[in-house]
């Protein structure tokens, strides 16, 4: 590390000079994947790996292939300076930032697309999203080969999309995942957060009580149709239009949970839903062991 912050590499190549250096000294190596506009969130994501590995890299790279042609990406908020006194704040070692070009080189055609796992819930909504966030994740893997890598559980499904392509693709990195880190309010933290207006801001706050209210339901054994059409009334109620989707899911497999919740299968609550032009994505496990 060089003094005052990580040191920055923008290359594979030197990515990989610098990890084949530590791997000579048998240092165990942590990623941490990010598209940068830092927070608490990455942060804890960032301690995690500094608690377990000798060192940390931090990539930071807003992925192109994730953003559908009418998304944020022009948009999507960008501050290498900040995140780079954010890392240093923590510790961390090195920080990939590699352009565009770095990653997807002219002529470049190969994705990768995880069935099952990644189909409904987000999906539904964002077609093109989980073959993006596959496709350059494998590719972060590949580039870094660390011996871990630590994503959050705010974003559940991609956890279980990557869970799955690092088993299927062989890739000898073991995956964290790491729980969802949330303001005082209860809202998750997430880079997009920044886009509320402060009358929305004030409003966010009502998906995750309104999870928790689904979930306390579930646990009583309340119909899991009747609490959920609840749920989304609630969300309207409070100004989330459109409400993507507030629905029950198996844990594991994201299997779709119909009747009633049952307390021998982990399951957790998932919401996405719209506030002004800011769509906040939430999710809870329905009972501790979930
Ligand atoms: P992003 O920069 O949004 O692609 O997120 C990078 C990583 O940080 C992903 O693994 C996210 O799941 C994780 N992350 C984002 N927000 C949070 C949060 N509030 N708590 C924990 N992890 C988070």
């Amino acid at each position: 590390m060089t003094a005052g912050g990580p040191e920055v590499v923008r290359t594979v190549a030197d990515l990989r000079a610098q990890v084949r250096a530590w791997r000579r000294e048998s240092l165990r190596i942590g990623l941490v994947p990010t598209m940068g506009a830092l927070h608490e969130g990455h942060l804890s994501l960032v301690d995690a790996s500094m608690r377990d590995c000798d060192r940390t890299v931090v990539s930071i790279f807003v992925n192109p292939t994730q953003f559908g042609p009418n998304e944020d990406f022009d948009s999507y908020p960008r501050g290498e300076a900040d995140d780079l006194a954010k890392l240093a704040g923590r510790g961390a070692h090195l920080a990939f930032a590699p352009n565009r070009n770095e990653v997807y080189a002219d002529g470049f055609a190969t994705t990768v697309t995880v069935t099952g796992v990644s189909e409904g819930l987000c999906s539904v909504t964002r077609p093109h999203f989980f073959q993006g966030v596959a496709t350059v994740v494998t590719k972060l893997l590949l580039q870094c080969l660390p011996d871990r890598a630590y994503f959050g559980e705010k974003d559940y499904q991609q956890l279980q999309v990557i869970r799955r392509l690092a088993r299927d693709l062989d890739i000898p990195v073991e995956i964290v995942g790491a729980p969802t880190v949330r303001e005082a309010d209860g809202l998750a933290m997430s880079s997009r957060n920044a886009y509320l207006s402060p009358e929305n801001r004030l409003q966010a706050p009502v998906l995750y009580r309104t999870m928790c209210a689904v979930a306390d339901a579930l646990r009583q054994g309340e119909a899991i149709k009747a609490v959920l059409d609840r749920g989304r009334r609630a969300l309207a109620e409070a100004g989330f239009e459109p409400v993507d989707y507030l629905e029950v899911r198996e844990a594991g497999t994201l299997a779709p949970v119909a009747d009633a919740w049952n307390p021998a299968t982990p399951a957790r609550i998932f919401a996405a839903a719209w506030l002004g032009e800011t769509r906040l994505i939430d999710n809870i496990p329905v009972a501790a062991n979930s």
